[in-house]
């Protein structure tokens, strides 16, 4: 039987057309900058995103890091949320590799962080504090319920950042589930950001690349850095060429993802055992609560697993589930009826 596979949209395999395209591609040296599969991919996004400039690289992870580090130095501070994805899962990375310092502040339910607290948290210049460069958003927010952050917002925060040397990053690694979610072009929510990063490989659904968006000058400095943290890569049309295609192919498609994540909702927060906040079902990621006391969070998985059904859970009571390119409505209707008949037995 198909495995019906919710436990990431990174588990996405690629298209038929990215396949035929990684065995077409015309490639280069992109360290020399030669790859024309890369360059096309690049001015592609950055025109996609409404920014000069745009960087191929590795991972989302490698994304965040080098714009991280393009807009600071050693020593220096950036605001971000406490659940964001940069502080929580990316090893501490912008600490290891750039000395910088996260200032964390909380992240309310809906992914926001509060303006008043922001504007309180920038460090005035004196020699006992560390300098405020940057402030970071992640959009959708993976933890708070795969929200997505509303350009009111963001403009707001890049409002706060004006006249005092501070930059704005958006971690836009589902930033189309974000644009799509919200009907609004991808370009417009970004317009305020001065960088913004995104993956080719979640939902979009490329085997590999994120690329990172934001002025020319940006991007050269972004360039060296990548260099450093060894991210430069030859023949990167390979990955390129697939990203290519999802820009064209898979965007307007992640509708149908959030249409699976809501009827799983609403099949879930019928079942006996299971809840689900419908209140915070917004883009393609579903958090389950697990109160049936006679079963383990554990014991659910593996029994799921056993059936074809994977998904992760992420503390003893507590499931998820991301809807992606290859599950579809008809799967969504088996993971409901294979749920129902272990939670009424
Ligand atoms: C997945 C993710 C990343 C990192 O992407 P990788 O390609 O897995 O390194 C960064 N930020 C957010 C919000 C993510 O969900």
């Amino acid at each position: 039987m198909k495995v019906i596979d919710l436990r990431s949209d990174t588990v996405t395999l690629p298209t038929d057309a990215m396949r035929q395209a990684i065995f077409d591609a015309e490639l280069g040296d992109d360290v020399f900058e030669d790859d024309p599969t890369v360059n096309r991919l690049e001015g592609e996004a950055a025109d996609v995103m409404g920014k000069e400039a745009a960087l191929l690289v590795p991972s989302g992870t490698m994304a965040n890091l080098v714009s991280i580090l393009t807009h600071c130095q050693r020593g220096d501070e950036i605001i971000l949320g406490d659940k964001a994805h940069t502080f929580l899962y990316e090893a501490g990375g912008i600490s290891a590799y750039g000395g910088i310092h996260p200032h964390t502040l909380e992240n309310r339910p809906d992914g926001t962080i509060d303006l008043s607290e922001m504007e309180a948290a920038v460090r005035l210049d004196n020699v006992h504090f560390p300098r405020t460069k940057l402030i970071c958003l992640e959009n959708t927010h993976n933890v708070c319920h795969g929200i997505p952050l509303t350009k009111a917002y963001m403009d707001d925060v890049a409002d706060l950042t004006h006249g005092r040397g501070i930059s704005l990053h958006i971690d836009g690694a589902r930033i189309f589930n974000a644009a799509v979610a919200l009907g609004e072009d991808v370009k417009t929510l970004v317009t305020n950001a001065d960088s913004v990063s995104f993956c080719l490989s979640k939902g979009l659904s490329a085997p590999v690349g994120s690329l990172v968006c934001g002025t020319e000058l940006f991007i050269r400095k972004a360039r060296r850095v990548r260099k450093g943290l060894g991210g430069g890569m030859r023949q990167a049309g390979i990955i390129a060429a697939s990203g290519l295609v999802a820009l064209d192919e898979t965007v307007e498609r992640l509708a149908e993802d959030h249409a699976n994540v809501r009827r799983l909702a609403q099949g879930i927060d019928i079942i006996v055992g299971l809840t689900v906040d419908l209140n915070q079902v917004y883009t393609n990621i579903l958090y389950i609560d697990l109160v049936d006391d006679s079963k383990t969070a554990q014991e659910v998985v593996t029994t799921m697993e056993a059936e074809d059904i994977r998904f992760l859970t992420i503390s003893p009571d507590r499931f998820r589930m991301v809807t992606n390119r290859g599950v579809d409505a008809k799967d969504i209707e088996r993971v409901l009826s294979v749920l129902n008949n272990y939670f009424s037995s």
